[in-house]
């Protein structure tokens, strides 16, 4: 019979964020998949729990997943960790899970620290529906792609980001957010956790030489469903845009797009 694989949720920070549950099956497992083994190991000694690592990190080959599956199809039970947080978010993880599934192996979650959750529920943005998009890709037409969805988003939008691409990413943030409310919540469980809070153009003032582990949260657009655009007069459509600070060349622009007509017919209307 099959061994079990476990998601093994591990802290974002302050190790008393470790779960019992979590303890209980890092003890009991087979073996350990970590992402970085040096990582784990820091762990694993803290708790004083010896056990075979394998690492299985984000360039690891597919013989390398298979070797995995091999181990459970044998009947060894696996703990999957990575180097923090819940793994499988924006970790590695989900090729293993994808064919452990396939295979009838059993998959199961040990839920704890998640930086997206913490920074959500501190944050005093709308929680009750969100988006996740995890780090912005780099590529420019993806990224512009997300920026636009968040530009329109009709839901609280979080995301992960690096600390020495952050400035980068809140310029970007700063041309399809507004006056929208942000939030960054730094070294969540740590030592120096806090809260920056303001738009986009407000936060790049006060943050020079941002260090540390930072979430983003972004407030939904006040009025962003497309439809709702359609009924509106364009009157009101031009002053929504103008309300968010957009000058007239950008506002034609942007009323043209919602609506789907030509720029040309918008500026007519204008004259
Ligand atoms: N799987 C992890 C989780 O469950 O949150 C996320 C891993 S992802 C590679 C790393 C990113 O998560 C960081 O760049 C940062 O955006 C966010 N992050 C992780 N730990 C954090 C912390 N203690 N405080 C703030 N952000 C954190």
């Amino acid at each position: 019979m099959s061994g079990k694989l476990y998601l093994v949720a591990t802290p974002i920070g302050n190790l008393e964020d470790i779960t019992l549950r979590a303890l209980k099956i890092l003890k009991e497992v087979d073996c350990i998949v970590a992402e970085d083994t040096r990582q784990t190991l820091k762990l694993l000694n803290h708790f004083e729990i010896a056990k075979p690592m394998i690492s299985y990190h984000r360039h690891s080959t597919e013989e390398k997943g298979q070797e995995i599956i091999e181990k459970l199809k044998k009947g060894n039970s696996i703990a999957l960790v990575s180097d923090a947080g819940t793994p499988v978010i924006s970790d590695p993880g989900e090729e293993i899970v994808n064919i452990a599934i396939k295979e009838n192996i059993q998959v199961i979650p040990i839920p704890g620290p998640c930086a997206l959750i913490s920074a959500l529920i501190a944050s005093g943005i709308d929680p009750k529906e969100f988006t996740f998009l995890g780090f912005l890709p780099l590529n420019k037409k993806s990224r512009k792609e997300k920026l636009e969805e968040i530009e329109i988003a009709t839901k609280t939008t979080i995301l992960y980001e690096a600390p020495h691409k952050l400035i980068v990413t809140l310029e970007d943030l700063k041309k399809v957010t507004n006056q929208r409310k942000i939030v960054l919540a730094k070294e969540l469980t740590k030592i120096h956790e806090e809260y920056f809070s303001g738009t986009a153009e407000e936060l790049l003032e006060n943050l020079k030489e941002p260090k540390g582990e930072f979430v983003i949260v972004i407030d939904k657009c006040p009025i962003s469903q497309e439809n709702q655009f359609e009924d509106m007069s364009i009157e009101d459509h031009y002053k929504f845009y103008e309300n968010l600070g957009y000058e007239k060349k950008e506002i034609i622009k942007r009323i043209a797009k919602d609506r789907k007509v030509k720029k040309d017919e918008i500026y007519k209307q204008f004259l």
